[in-house]
């Protein structure tokens, strides 16, 4: 890729990480295109649409920014929309005539401008994003809907890397990458990955908090793993950038009470309960086809029950994943209290709308 599309490469001041790479396209039919090509945008609309063209990855992700559409949503997308095509859910005639087998890499790109100008029918539809697409659709097309709270998975495979399958079920804006980290002790093996068990919800928990913390210091998330000691360090900056004195101890608060802030919003928002903490049929219900070590992994309602139960204990939630006063009251939220009870009225059948 670097041979022979990356031209530039560019970083914010300072840093020695650099990540943002500049592909152009120099021949063929989208010559002349411009993206920044990263890991997530790079998978998504590739080898997850089965496209390994990188001049119609580089378009794609370029209409993507012209358009002013998340690159990951728009693959996944795009490859729901393949999935079903292949499945017989959508038809010739549903795709005026566009051929949307698994690795067309035109009909890649040409779906991707339709979603943007929302041209045609199915153009429309799927500008709608996975879920409500799924459900306009209908033909059992939510088996094929890879979303969480609606926000389309990133390129991770959950069902190898079930401490991030638990991370990005809780999330509270869905399946988004950089609201869980929970992929990393998956990753780098402190964990059996392919299982669920209890102590999960606490690397969650740790996970998240600090992510609220470094999203709101609006540090980069690439720098979580290099301090010498995270908040310590993390507190330090705070000071010198502020001139006012906070702990290690109360950024770690910070985050925590972030977290519970959001989650009262979703509930608020009739949303933020455990039936909405779950992951796509793909993940719980596909097993891993592929020979080698994970043939066969998927993630089973006993083990996703074990790990909800305990990330909720450690968030200290109630089983159904509702903060409790006391929780509430323990961080300084207590302005949140009546949206929490009147949730738990409703779950009681007592009120609520
Ligand atoms: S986004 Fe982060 S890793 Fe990338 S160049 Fe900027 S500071 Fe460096």
């Amino acid at each position: 890729m670097n041979e022979r599309y990356i031209k530039k490469i560019i970083g914010c001041a300072t840093c020695g990480m650099r990540c943002d790479h500049i592909g152009v396209v120099s021949e063929g039919p989208y010559k002349g295109s411009t993206a920044r090509v990263e890991f997530e945008c790079l998978w998504a609309l590739g080898p997850n649409c089965g496209v390994d063209r990188l001049d119609a990855i580089i378009e794609a992700i370029y209409q993507c920014d012209h358009y002013g559409m998340d690159g990951i949503s728009t693959g996944v997308i795009v490859g729901f929309a393949m999935d079903c095509y292949e499945h017989g859910i959508l038809t010739a005639s549903d795709t005026d005539g566009l051929d949307l087998h698994f690795g067309n890499a035109e009909a890649m790109v040409e779906l991707t401008k339709r979603i943007g100008s929302r041209k045609g029918w199915l153009g429309d539809v799927l500008a709608e994003g996975t879920m409500r697409a799924a459900e306009k659709i209908g033909k059992g097309a939510v088996k094929y809907a890879n979303h969480i709270k609606g926000l389309e998975l990133p390129g991770y495979e959950l069902r190898t890397l079930k401490t991030a399958a638990l991370g990005f079920a809780v999330s509270f804006r869905g399946a988004c990458h950089l609201r869980s980290g929970a992929y990393s002790p998956d990753m780098k093996g402190k964990v059996d990955r392919l299982k669920i068990e209890k102590g999960r919800g606490k690397l969650v928990v740790d996970g998240e908090d600090l992510y609220n913390v470094i999203d709101s210091l609006i540090l980069c998330k690439f720098s979580r793993g290099i301090y010498y000691d995270t908040y310590e360090d993390i507190a330090k900056y705070y000071t010198l950038a502020t001139g006012i004195e906070i702990t290690p101890e109360e950024l770690v608060q910070a985050g925590k009470r972030i977290n519970n802030l959001a989650r009262v919003l979703n509930i608020r928002e009739g949303k933020g309960t455990r039936e909405y903490d779950q992951l796509p049929p793909k993940i719980m219900e596909v097993p891993v086809p592929d020979e080698g070590f994970a043939k066969g992994a998927h993630v089973n309602q006993k083990e996703f029950d074990i790990g909800l139960d305990d990330y909720y204990e450690v968030r200290g939630w109630t089983k159904e994943g509702i903060p409790t006063v006391e929780k509430l009251k323990e961080l300084g939220l207590q302005n949140l209290v009546p949206i929490v009870k009147k949730r738990m009225a409703k779950k009681k059948g007592k009120g609520g709308k």
